[in-house]
């Protein structure tokens, strides 16, 4: 991980779709600061195409399509992308499962909760959950004291052995079925709504993130940061980002968008 310094207004100009994870990337220590939202409104309104890619709920990505400065977003960890049409006041909403998938996944994910809460004593449901369609969130940093990461492990355990998919992310272990993740559904999402195929993807696109949920963007965009605090995941990731912010979280990620913005307008002169 090369310091975000390093990168060159050259390359930075490159860049015109800026992904980026949520938790702790944007916000910081749960919250969304003014700094941070002004990053995203700056970048949305320089032209840039900006698109969270988190593991964040449903009911919540139904909010952030709708009211935030971005073109679409992709939530619980690539089971949808939701993008709002503000000229035809329409939410088009893409889903990797069929609806009756979906049904027959969440008796599934059921069954796993009751086990991950009888045998992890301190583990607790997100209390995001209650708005999420397609996955399992077990809260073990957020809403509860930090579980060490051997309960973490065998959180993941319990998800694996039902042939659940599941990831880590820096306050929840989300486990989910389906073939899918972050990358997939962004990938589906750049070639449906904006007509942008892998190769110009690879080419026009950063990705910001901070913890190991974030691996497959990391390894699949050549342009990839991390905020300061994914130091804290590092020995977690076998894929890491080709760049690290010096700011943590939010004031990591406005420090991606200054650089940027400074390209761009360098660029316009
Ligand atoms: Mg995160």
């Amino acid at each position: 991980m090369k310091p975000l310094s390093q990168l060159s207004l050259d390359q930075a100009r490159a860049i015109r779709v800026v992904l980026t994870d949520i938790d702790d990337t944007v916000t910081t220590e749960g919250m969304l600061t003014a700094s941070a939202y002004a990053a995203l409104e700056r970048l949305h309104q320089a032209g840039f195409l900006v698109i969270p890619v988190t593991g964040r709920p449903a009911g919540w990505c139904d909010h952030i399509a709708r009211m935030w400065p971005v073109d679409a977003v992709v939530g619980e960890n690539g089971a949808f992308y939701f993008r709002y049409d503000r000229e035809r006041k329409t939410m088009r909403q893409h889903f990797w499962a069929k609806p009756d998938e979906l049904k027959q996944n969440r008796a599934k994910l059921d069954a796993i909760e009751r086990e991950v809460l009888a045998t992890v004593p301190g583990s607790a449901l997100a209390s995001d959950q209650a708005y999420r369609i397609a996955d399992l969130a077990v809260d073990f940093c957020e809403d509860v004291p930090p579980l060490p990461e051997t309960d973490v492990d065998r959180i993941v355990a319990v998800f694996e052995r039902a042939g659940a998919q599941a990831k880590v992310s820096s306050i929840h272990v989300n486990g989910w079925f389906g073939d899918y993740n972050k990358l997939s559904m962004a990938k589906t999402l750049l070639a449906d709504v904006f007509g942008i195929g892998w190769d110009e993807a690879k080419a026009s696109v950063v990705y910001a993130g901070d913890s190991p949920n974030d691996e497959p963007m990391f390894a699949a965009f050549p342009l990839s940061v991390g905020v300061a605090n994914i130091h804290a995941f590092a020995h977690r990731l076998k894929s890491k980002p080709a760049y690290i912010t010096q700011g943590h979280s939010g004031e990591g990620f406005a420090e991606l968008a200054a650089l940027l913005l400074e390209a761009k307008s360098g660029q316009a002169r």
